[in-house]
Formats: structure tokens, sequence, C-alpha cells
């Protein structure tokens, strides 16, 4: 009867027989009155063995049940939970194998009789691979939940030691302040006792140099680390004057002197005459010193540094600039972290304390200080200040 709905019946036929899917016609009670040949492939019945009979063959028991009640219902109230769309549904096979089906319903009248077409879909690879990749999602899941715990659990962990090693440090600071103070006090002494008769001998007095300056470079490291706690709890207190910058930038250049490698040279150069600013000269030479010296010790023997000065009616730029190593890019986000150093500055002797202090003083005083650093290309830092700050 289906076929009378075509002019070509061969043609008709051809179609219904190389579709995949499987094409089930049954009358109004439920008999299978036509099953194409991707049927038979699918359920494994000949088709002597559909025709004629109930299509509850092909549903497992429990589907079949809710048939009978879904037919009765649609038979009364012409409600169709089912006809016209599609949903997954369980079929059973000859051999009782069940399998997932993506099924699509629809109904039609020939000569005055009601039938109702289905097409099914086996989808069960598809299911298959639907639930592989649902436990494969819930396993990352818990995966992800575990290293996440793992990894918030070294943060806190990093965190406290950051904590406790600063606290060491602190505490180390305060308490060697005075021995280191008694170790200076007493090389000068040897010193000073020695100058009228002259007994130390040449090699003698470069020791007793060496020891100076070894205390003096531990006592400005430990001023450093007590510098970080007073930054932390405050207390810091400025001290305000009034004075033209170009004193401290040239006090900065003096003082670094010292430190300059072979042929480094350091080239002021000011782009606007600088006018006085309210400020605290002792933590923008802090701050210069810093900037200066890391330039000095990141740049090889012979490569000049420069400074630049430049001001607005509100602030004054001071740039320090170097053709040194310069910052790996990964690493600058972390630049002014405590205790951060690149991981190409490691081969020079550092703390990782001084930017950040320097950053805070910034701050401190209404400033800032930022940069842009290529590796092995140089770094220009920028650091910020306004004129009055009160
Ligand atoms: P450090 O005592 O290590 O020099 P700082 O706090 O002054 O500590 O600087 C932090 C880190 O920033 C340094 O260890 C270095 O890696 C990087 N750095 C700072 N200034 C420069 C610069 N001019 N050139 C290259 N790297 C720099």
């Amino acid at each position: 009867m289906i076929k009378r709905l075509f002019n070509n019946e061969i043609a008709f036929e051809t179609i219904l027989n190389t579709t995949l899917e499987a094409v089930i016609t049954s009358d109004k009670k439920g008999d299978i009155v036509y099953i194409n040949e991707a049927t038979t492939k699918l359920f494994g019945y000949e088709k002597e063995e559909l025709i004629g009979s109930s299509v509850k063959k092909l549903m497992p028991s429990y589907h079949s049940r809710q048939h009978d009640s879904h037919m009765s219902n649609y038979r009364e109230t012409k409600d169709a939970k089912v006809i016209g769309k599609g949903r997954k549904v369980t079929a059973k096979k000859k051999n009782g194998d069940l399998f997932t089906c993506w099924l699509g319903l629809s109904e039609l009248d020939v000569d005055g009789e009601h039938y109702f077409t289905a097409i099914m879909s086996d989808i069960s690879e598809l299911e298959k691979a639907n639930q592989e990749l649902e436990s494969l999602n819930k396993s990352l899941e818990i995966q992800v939940a575990r290293r996440t715990n793992e990894l918030k659990g070294a943060l806190k962990k990093a965190n406290e030691l950051n904590e406790l090693k600063s606290k060491f440090l602190t505490l180390a600071s305060h308490e060697f302040k005075t021995p280191l103070a008694t170790i200076l006090s007493s090389a000068i002494l040897i010193k000073k006792y020695d100058e009228p008769v002259n007994l130390l001998n040449e090699k003698q007095q470069k020791h007793i140099h060496r020891i100076q300056n070894s205390v003096d470079l531990l006592t400005s490291i430990l001023e450093e680390f007590i510098n970080i706690e007073k930054i932390e709890l405050n207390k810091i207190e400025k001290q305000y004057t009034t004075f033209t910058i170009n004193e401290v930038i040239e006090e900065a250049v003096e003082l670094i002197d010292v430190q300059k490698k072979e042929g480094q040279s350091i080239e002021v150069n000011y782009r606007t005459e600088p006018r006085p600013i309210t400020s605290d000269a002792h933590l923008v030479l802090y701050i210069l010193l810093n900037l200066l010296s890391n330039a000095v010790k990141y740049s090889k023997e012979n490569q000049p540094i420069y400074i630049e000065y430049n001001e607005s009616p509100t602030e004054i730029n001071i740039a320090v600039i170097d053709n040194g190593i310069g910052i790996p890019e990964a690493n600058q986000k972390h630049i002014f972290e405590r205790f951060f150093r690149a991981d190409n500055a490691k081969s020079q002797k550092g703390t990782g304390i001084g930017l950040h202090i320097a950053k805070k003083y910034a701050q401190l005083l209404g400033g800032d200080i930022h940069f842009q650093s290529r590796y092995n290309n140089g770094s220009h830092f920028n650091f910020i200040l306004p004129i009055t700050e009160k």
C-alpha cells in the first residue's frame, strides 16, 4: 500500500532498501505490514518472521507495555507524545540483544486505513562513545580537582615558608646588628691604634679593609630586611623637604661610582630644567641608588648607562637605561616581588629585595616605578614622582 504513493514502484523500493535506517510500517493495531532490508539486518529477523507480527516483537518487554498504553491513549485522545518527534529508545534483536536506537515516528492514511511508519537508526556506537566521553570527563574533573587541591596546598605551604623566611630574616637582622657593629668598630680601632707606629704590614691592612667592606655589605643587606619589615608594618616615616632633584641624582651617581665596572659610564641628560620638588630626599636617593646599582650590576664592562630626566607640570620622570642582560619575558611580572630574582641574574650577587623596596617607597611618595626590558637587550626603568606630595 505504501508503494501506491509513488508512481515508480521500483525506484521507491530501491530507495527504501538502500537506506541505512530501518523503515517499519505497522497498521493501527500495531501489526507490521512493511519492512525494508535494513530492518532485517538491524534486528536479525527474516522478512517473513516480522510481517504480520506485532511491533512489540522489536521492543524490550517494559517498552512493549508502554507501547500498549501509548497506543490506547493515542486512539482515545489523538494526543501523540511521540508522533512527528524523534526520540531515543531501546530496541530488541531476534537474539534478545538490546541496543539503543533513534526513532522517528510518523502516521499516514492510505485508502482509508491508518498506518504508522517508524524510521530507526542504530546509535549504540554513538551512545557508547558518549558514555566513554562522559566517564572521561568525570575522571578528568576528578583529576583537575585533585591537582587544584594539591596546588592550593603547595601554595599555602610556600606562603607559610615565605612568611617564616621573612620573619627569621627580620629577627636575625636585628640580632646581627650589634655584633656586626662591634666587628666594624674593632676593625676601625685596630687601624686607628696602628696609625702612629704603623706595625701592620700591607697584607694585614688589606684584610682589615676587607673586614670593613664585608661588614658594610652585610649591614646594608640587613638594613634592607629591616626596611621590608618597616614597610609591612607601615612604619616608614616620610621626611618632607623641598629640594632640587639634580642634587640627589648627582649624589646617587657619585655613590655608585665605586660599583662601576671597567669602562662603564653614567651619562645624565636633563631634558627639562629641574624645578624644586617637595618629597622625601632620603627615600628618593634610595630608589635611584637601587636602579643605578642594578643597571651597573646587570650590564657588562664598557656598557654605558643613561639617566634621562623629564618633567611635566605635575610630575617628574627619571629614566635609568642600560644595555645589559635584560629581564626574560617570563620573569617580568614577578620582578617587584620580595626575594624574586630573574633566571639570568643568578650569577650576580643579590637578594631580590631592593627593587621591591624601591617600588614600595615610590608608591609611598605618591609615585611609581615601571620598566620595559628585553632579554639580552637592556632595561629601561622609569621612576615617576609627583612634584608636590602632601
Ligand atoms: P637584586 O639584589 O637581585 O639585584 P633587586 O630587587 O634589585 O634584587 O632586583 C630584582 C631582580 O630584578 C634582579 O635579581 C634582576 O633579576 C632583575 N633586575 C633588576 N634590575 C635589572 C636590570 N637593570 N637589568 C636586568 N635585570 C634587572
